[in-house]
């Protein structure tokens, strides 16, 4: 299955796209950062690319160049979790 055929949740607008690896950080003219990944859902068994925000409030973005934010980030609907800082994703 090519990447074409995976459904695309992104939402447009974003102003700037980073390649952390095994995801990328999508950066929205008003200050939301997504975590754009490829998102394998146990619950249906369906893979998306999906973007979802930085969930707990306490997240801080630490530096956008390169791209550190804490504490770490959490994908709940597929349970990708990792650290972003200095610009590289690194899975918990
Ligand atoms: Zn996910």
């Amino acid at each position: 299955m090519s990447n074409q055929a995976i459904p695309d949740l992104t939402p447009p607008g974003f102003t700037r796209s980073v390649d952390h690896g095994r995801v990328h950080s999508l950066h929205y003219p008003d200050g939301t950062i997504r975590i754009r990944h490829e998102c394998h859902r146990p619950r249906d068994g369906r893979t998306l690319i999906h973007a979802p925000t930085l969930t707990i409030p306490g997240h801080v973005v630490v530096s956008t160049a390169p791209v550190t934010i804490s504490p770490s980030i959490l994908c709940e609907d597929c349970g990708l979790h990792g650290f972003l800082s200095d610009g590289i994703w690194r899975d918990c």
